[in-house]
């Protein structure tokens, strides 16, 4: 059996391509199967905070997503009042040494697209090529791949590393009794409408709470017409009993969202009237799994949502995907590419997502929300200090970004 390169990547989604960029860097061979057969710009907003942003400097990319991306300036709490409870600057503005950038996952996917075609070359994605399962023989790794068509295409590596993302057919394969994914009761609705900038500008917010809505806005894209309106990207987060389906293509209804947003007009933002102007809404369910025991199983192993889907209420999906790229490279680079190296990757990258997957449950920094909004019973506050200091407020966001690893003092010195 003679094989294709050291490392197989099944999926082409932000991690995939962000490992196909690492492992060219650290000058391993590598080839990327993804299973449509078109790579196209689908999704709406992503936050890129400033630790994954290192990793995607590191590789030149930095310059190239400024363009295309608006660069975050600062991070704002509302309540469903409208009421500012919390403000604070965000990536370079909070003194990182690397932006937050606030992006259609379109533009960071097709940022990435471009720098593997032209580092890789034009044949280093292989579309049209969906993953059925994969095995260990002997010192390589083996991989079945099926075509639109039906046909049956295998593939040979040292070791394959499957970003198949949330619904992975090798985390099925590992684990087929693993229960379906774990509803949060919220459900989620996510638009994206050319809008005239508000509040800085360049400004990330959320407001309401699950109980009530709950709403996440910014800008992605800036000067999208000759008025200088930006393409700004919302979500609206809404505790409901039931989960929809849990795919990308789920199209959501304004009336499903806008009774709850309906007085949602405020001085800083028309929220209701950005819903209202919306012609295309996604609807997902909030979802996660539980953190599986291991994800390495000899020459095959899980990176990225395979590995680790969590709630979205950290910014860090995509996040956390880029730095396990970046972590499993260097592991090849000091171990070889073998299954020693998969198992140092899931030695440290298990426990340290581990732990953003159950804090994006328990205490994400949209938890400041839950605080005022308990306290206050949901009612107007006179002055938010009577409600709650800055200090807890700024507790729950930085103990928040120590576990997810970007707390800025370890961030700037540790890279
Ligand atoms: C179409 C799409 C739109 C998204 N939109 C958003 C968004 O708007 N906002 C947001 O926060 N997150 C979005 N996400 C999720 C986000 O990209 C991920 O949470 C995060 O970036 C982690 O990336 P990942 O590469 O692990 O997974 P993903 O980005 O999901 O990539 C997984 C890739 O694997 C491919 N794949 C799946 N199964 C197979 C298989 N059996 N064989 C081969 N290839 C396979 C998929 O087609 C995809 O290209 C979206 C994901 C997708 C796939």
């Amino acid at each position: 059996m003679s094989k294709a390169c050291d490392v197989l990547i099944v999926g082409a989604g932000i991690a995939g391509l962000t490992l196909a960029l690492e492992l060219h860097a650290a000058g391993i061979t590598c080839q990327v199967y993804e299973a449509a057969p078109e790579l196209k710009p689908l999704g709406v907003g992503i936050n890129v905070l400033p630790h994954a942003v290192c990793v995607l400097d590191r590789l030149g990319l930095r310059d190239r997503l400024a363009a295309v991306a608006v660069t975050t300036k600062e991070s704002a709490y509302f309540n469903h009042h409208g009421q500012l409870i919390y403000r604070e600057p965000a990536g370079v503005a909070a003194g990182y040494a690397w932006p937050q950038f606030s992006i259609h996952r379109g533009d960071l996917h097709e940022v990435l697209l471009q720098a593997v075609r032209e580092r890789l070359g034009t044949d280093a994605v292989v579309t049209d090529r969906r993953c059925t399962d994969a095995r260990n023989e002997g010192d390589l790794a083996s991989t079945r791949f099926v075509d639109s068509a039906g046909a049956p295409h295998d593939v040979t590596a040292s070791v394959v590393v499957a970003c198949d993302g949330i619904h992975s057919a090798l985390r099925k394969q590992f684990y087929p009794d693993e229960g379906a994914p774990r509803y949060s009761g919220n459900n989620m609705w996510r638009g994206a409408v050319k809008w005239a900038p508000f509040l800085s500008g360049a400004t990330m917010v959320r407001a309401g709470w699950f109980t009530v809505g709950k709403m996440v806005i910014y800008p992605i894209r800036d000067a999208v017409d000759a008025d200088g309106n930006q393409l700004v990207n919302w979500v609206a987060e809404i505790a409901r009993p039931q989960p929809a389906r849990r795919d990308w293509t789920g199209r959501g209804r304004v009336e499903d969202v806008l009774p709850t947003f309906a007085d949602w007009r405020f001085d800083w933002l028309d929220v209701a009237g950005l819903i209202e102007s919306t012609t295309e809404i996604l609807e997902y369910p909030m979802v996660d799994q539980d953190p599986l025991p291991r994800w390495t199983f000899d020459r095959l192993t899980l990176l990225g949502d395979a590995a680790h889907p969590m709630v979205p209420r950290g910014s860090n999906g995509a996040g956390q995907a880029i730095l396990d790229a970046s972590f499993i490279a260097e592991q090849f680079k000091q171990r070889g590419v073998g299954p020693e190296a998969l198992v140092a990757y899931e030695q440290v990258r298990l426990k340290a997502t581990s732990d953003v997957v159950l804090m994006n449950r328990k205490a994400p920094p949209d938890k400041i929300l839950q605080v005022v909004h308990e306290r206050t019973n949901g009612a107007r506050f006179e002055r938010i200090e009577d409600v709650v200091g800055k200090d807890e407020l700024a507790d729950i966001v930085n103990q928040y970004k120590a576990v997810a690893g970007y707390a800025l003092d370890q961030l700037n010195v540790a890279r």
